[in-house]
């Protein structure tokens, strides 16, 4: 349909997307009446999505205000949440009252970078050592060469794994305020050419899954990728008690034997209650890529008993967020992320510390619940 009309899925009209909605009618049988109503241009979406047919709505709550008082993220917010799991932003809601009820949360990035990593076929291992020397010794040209690519990527470091007649080369950039998924493969494509005709290695594949994208993967957990970020919240004995309902000794408990234990044995990349659900309802409600929540479920809780008061923070290695490309450019996704103050430049860290400080109360909620034996009824009575 898209090449007789010469359209290539770019620019494509709202007669376009009905076009091919009644031929994707015809097809299935389906009567598509709902994915038909969307308010927004269909062709600010052209370079979100291919074959369009309509728009798919999820629910969109807040949870919130939270105190937030972060390097980059200071202040009260009300956080947008896209989700269909019933008790989720209630939850969430909870933890940060509970939170705000203790002063608030702390939060700081403490890392930041996006990484592509290629693949080289190279002759063998002494190979693999001379195109490693090779890109020591050429590092200012590859990085003259990034800034070709791009007005915001910059080259920040390169390691190199050798294996046999393998070479794994993991580029980190700095990618402004754009998540860089695309900055930085278009980057590493360029960069790769100089590096093939330097050395005859052969780039088998621009991600050479050493990067790591959309997958849990340890690399990522250790070293970080996007915005590697912490929060954290001192709630008092008393909060505890009169709002959550349990003890820090019972919360500190639970977290023990189930998101360390439990998560020791089962195995599980980070140590956590449910920091993905957190990531994803805001990732998809600020355009984000919610793919990226797996990485970002590799979230590490850690509970405290301070003199009875409960300590509670999040280590997020993997918070891979932007306020300018991708999904951010969608009507309603500019607007979440406008809610928040993060539409547009100079706001990728603050978005960072934002998600941070949104996991941190999710958890706390959800720990706690548990460790009162509330889980089950909230569920009973808020999501069925
Ligand atoms: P993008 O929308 O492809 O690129 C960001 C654009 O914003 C660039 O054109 C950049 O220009 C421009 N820009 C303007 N102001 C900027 C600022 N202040 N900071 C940074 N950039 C600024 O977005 P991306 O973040 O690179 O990639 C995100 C997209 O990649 C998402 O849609 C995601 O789903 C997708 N994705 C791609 C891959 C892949 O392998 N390619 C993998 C996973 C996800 P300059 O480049 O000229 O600076």
């Amino acid at each position: 349909m898209e090449e007789k009309k010469g359209l290539k899925n770019r620019g494509y009209s709202h007669s376009d997307v009905d076009e091919r909605r009644k031929a994707v009618e015809k097809f299935t049988g389906a009567r598509l009446e709902n994915i038909s109503k969307y308010c927004f241009d269909s062709e600010r979406a052209s370079k979100n999505i291919e074959n369009m047919i309509g728009a798919t709505q999820i629910p969109l709550g807040f949870a919130g205000p939270v105190i937030i008082n972060g390097d980059n993220a200071k202040g009260e917010f009300i956080i947008p949440l896209a989700t269909t799991e019933g008790a989720l932003v209630a939850s969430i809601s909870r933890g940060m009252s509970v939170i705000n009820d203790g002063g608030g949360v702390r939060a700081k990035v403490f890392l930041d970078g996006m990484t592509r990593a290629p693949v080289f076929r190279t002759d063998g291992i002494d190979h693999c050592v001379k195109v490693m020397e090779w890109i020591e010794g050429n590092r200012e040209l590859l990085s003259s060469i990034v800034d070709t690519t791009t007005n915001h990527g910059k080259l920040a470091s390169i390691e190199s794994f050798p294996a046999g007649r393998n070479l794994f080369v993991r580029f980190t950039y700095g990618t402004g305020d754009a998540m860089g998924m695309n900055m930085a493969t278009i980057a590493t494509e360029a960069v790769c050419k100089k590096i093939e005709e330097g050395t005859g290695a052969i780039m088998v594949s621009v991600s050479g899954n050493m990067c790591s994208d959309k997958k849990a993967a340890a690399i990522n957990m250790i070293r970080g990728r996007g915005k590697s970020v912490m929060a954290e919240a001192l709630i008092p004995k008393e909060v505890v008690e009169s709002r959550l309902h349990t003890s820090t000794e019972s919360i500190v408990e639970t977290h023990i034997r189930k998101n360390l234990l439990g998560s020791s044995l089962s195995v599980t990349l980070g140590a956590n209650a449910h920091a993905a659900n957190m990531i994803v309802a805001l990732y998809i409600a600020t355009g984000q890529d919610p793919a990226q929540v797996v990485s970002g479920s590799m979230t590490t809780t850690m509970c405290e008993d301070i003199g009875g008061d409960l300590y509670i923070a999040v280590r997020m290695p993997t918070v891979e967020v932007g306020t300018v490309g991708g999904g951010t450019r969608l009507p309603s996704q500019s607007e979440a992320l406008d809610m928040i103050g993060c539409l547009g430049e100079k706001k990728a860290l603050k978005l960072a510390e934002i998600v941070a400080a949104t996991v941190l109360a999710g958890e706390l909620s959800t720990i706690s619940a548990q460790a009162a034996g509330h889980l089950g009824k909230a569920h009973k009575e808020l999501g069925r």
